[in-house]
């Protein structure tokens, strides 16, 4: 949406928590305490609280959702939601701020945590087939001080790629339709690579039976050489002589991905914590799979409130 249809579609506050309210419960309220589901009304003092006749309960329409215990006007959250849908690289808590013309840092940032929680519940098992490709990247700052190894000069160049201690994230898209999955995932041991097990696991958790798998030459991806629990079938790709040979075996798909997710990372967010990089990586790949603005926007509200 833009600006101007925003304000068309939700032109008051009451708009905006009409919509909230209708997405959670659709036509049917039902009373938490009785189960009745007649004769429930919107309080009039506040249209957030819903009133049973029945039991003469009050409870919030909101209770539960990431809309609970906010005291921030529910337009600027569908405003904030729709900004993460329509800006490509995504929002910055500062952006946010700006736009919304917050006071507090803090309360955007916690809007996009939780905006970023709902995008993250969004349902990729068992869903992936045909054929796959599967590729690892390593986002991140330097490595932290007391992690460096001191070397001769008194410290040590972050290395590139694998065997770097930028944090892994393990990335498996979907041909057919370009969907992406993602997950952080931390090796065993800090500089140690990604093992065939936790790799495995990914896919098992996405992909169907039979699906097959594009891989690089990791060693670790030879676990799909051996039996697997979904009889994957493994077609590894090496870079130096097989490159663009127009014949489909490629890990391209994946690679233009990770491209996306690092411009985003280090162009909006700057520096991205690990604590909290599985929820940029969950924004990235909600964005990257509904490319219908209005249909996502539609969809993340959906899974706030679910
Ligand atoms: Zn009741």
């Amino acid at each position: 949406m833009t600006y101007f249809e925003f304000t068309r579609r939700f032109p008051t506050e009451e708009a905006a928590i009409d919509f909230i309210v209708s997405a959670r419960y659709g036509d049917g309220y039902v009373c938490p305490k009785c189960g009745c589901v007649h004769k429930i009304y919107h309080q009039h003092y506040d249209p957030r609280k819903l009133y049973c006749n029945n039991c003469r309960t009050e409870w919030s329409a909101l209770v539960g959702t990431i809309f609970g215990n906010t005291h921030l006007d529910l337009r600027m959250w569908l405003y904030a939601i729709n900004l993460c849908m329509v800006s490509r690289k995504g929002v910055s808590a500062l952006q946010l701020q700006r736009e919304l013309g917050m006071g507090c840092y803090k309360s955007a940032w916690r809007m996009l945590h939780l905006i970023r929680g709902a995008m993250g519940r969004d349902e990729y098992r068992d869903t992936f087939e045909a054929v796959v490709e599967i590729d690892e990247t390593y986002v991140g700052g330097k490595p932290r001080k007391e992690n460096r190894h001191s070397g001769d000069d008194g410290h040590r160049r972050n290395r590139r790629g694998r065997g770097t201690s930028k944090t892994p994230v393990v990335g498996v898209t979907e041909r057919s339709s370009g969907r992406i999955y993602a997950r952080v995932a931390l090796p065993a041991r800090e500089g140690k690579k990604l093992g065939g097990k936790q790799l495995l696991k990914i896919l098992d958790d996405v992909c169907r039976k039979n699906t097959t798998v594009m891989t690089d030459q990791l060693n670790s991806y030879g676990i799909l050489d051996g039996r697997t629990g979904k009889d994957f079938i493994h077609i590894k790709i090496d870079h130096s002589t097989t490159y663009s040979l127009g014949d489909g075996r490629h890990t391209n798909t994946i690679e233009s991905c990770w491209a996306v997710l690092k411009r985003s990372v280090y162009g909006v967010f700057h520096h991205v914590s690990v604590k909290y990089l599985q929820q940029y990586v969950d924004e990235f790949c909600f964005r990257l799979n509904n490319r219908d603005f209005d249909e996502a926007f539609m969809k993340c509200v959906r899974l706030a409130v679910a």
